[in-house]
């Protein structure tokens, strides 16, 4: 157990940054000094043995490689958006999805990367500067108050919105149910406002995505654990999908944990678990159906 509150035990997953070096040169210089596996789901991901301290590995210091988790790093390939598509960011520091996203656009189209806390939006503007991503725009705002209909957004073609959330699903809190003097109540009182608050303001994020007028891909991603701020999210934005001409997809097929089963379409999302996979995310996938023959597009 102890290993499992700090981590040790868990193998160490880093991202090859492919805008600063070839996937083959980090592999081979990384294998120097460690065993590294290639990861089955994540292009460009590998997992490093347990306890592998990287922080100050000159590729992590020079951008070449991201220390990022596995689940973490499912978020972004899940967008899977076009190289030259402009993208939208909507929460966004400190900025591993975002220059991930650079990566798998080739550093081709752009990505407008939003960011309410201006502390935070120096971060993200540091990840976006460490990992040579040149087609970041670095926002600082409030991602609720931009207008879909304004000329800088009208060509955003996906959308990733990965909002504040409880962090139940990384963080040692979600262990509190193991200590002997916990009770249900307890973390009802504690928790439950504070829930209920995010998922209000995860709501109305999702469904201010849904307005944008070109987008034809969501995720909605969060790394908690709570049907609250996951599947209850979903469910209470549905009919204005559907109205949007959104549906749920289902995000790597191959992966078997999906939603819980407490909404239509449960099967098309997707969960990582704590004990199996070491984090506790969640990601859902909305695309839209694009007429190309209407002369919209
Ligand atoms: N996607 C990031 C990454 O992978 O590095 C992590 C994002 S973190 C879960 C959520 C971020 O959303 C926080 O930095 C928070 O300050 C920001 N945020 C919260 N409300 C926001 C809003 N209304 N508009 C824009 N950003 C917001």
């Amino acid at each position: 157990l102890y290993n499992k509150f700090s981590g040790v035990s868990k193998p160490r997953y880093v991202r090859i940054n492919t805008l600063k070096m070839g996937v083959d040169s980090a592999i081979l210089e990384l294998s120097k000094q460690y065993e590294v596996l290639k990861d089955d789901l994540v292009p460009g991901l590998f997992k490093l043995p347990p306890g592998t301290d990287l922080h100050k590995h000159p590729l992590v210091v020079n951008g070449s490689i991201f220390m990022q988790g596995r689940a973490s790093s499912m978020v972004a390939a899940a967008l899977d958006p076009n190289p030259g598509w402009w993208v939208l960011d909507a929460c966004s520091a400190p900025g591993n999805k975002t220059v991930h996203l650079a990566a798998l656009m080739k550093g081709k189209g752009k990505i407008i990367a939003c960011e309410l806390n201006e502390e935070r939006a120096n971060r993200l503007a540091h990840t976006v500067k460490l990992a040579g991503a040149t087609n970041v725009e670095v926002k600082h705002g409030d991602f609720l108050n931009l207008n879909p209909e304004d000329p800088s957004y009208l060509k955003i073609r996906a959308i990733l919105l990965d909002p504040s959330c409880s962090g139940s699903g990384t963080t040692i809190d979600r262990l509190d149910h193991l200590l002997p003097s916990y009770t249900a109540d307890m973390e009802d009182n504690a928790n439950s406002d504070r829930l209920r608050k995010l998922a209000a303001f995860q709501k109305k994020a999702l469904e201010h995505a849904f307005s944008f007028p070109a987008v034809e891909r969501i995720v909605y991603s969060t790394c908690s654990i709570h049907q609250i701020e996951n599947e209850d999210v979903v469910k209470s934005v549905l009919p204005l999908a559907a109205s949007s001409g959104f549906q749920l997809a289902t995000a790597y097929p191959q992966w078997s944990r999906r939603g819980l089963p407490v909404v239509d379409g449960w099967e098309h999302l997707l969960r990582t678990d704590v004990d199996e996979d070491g984090e506790g995310f969640f990601i859902a996938l909305f695309v839209r159906k694009v007429d190309y023959n209407s002369g919209s597009s």
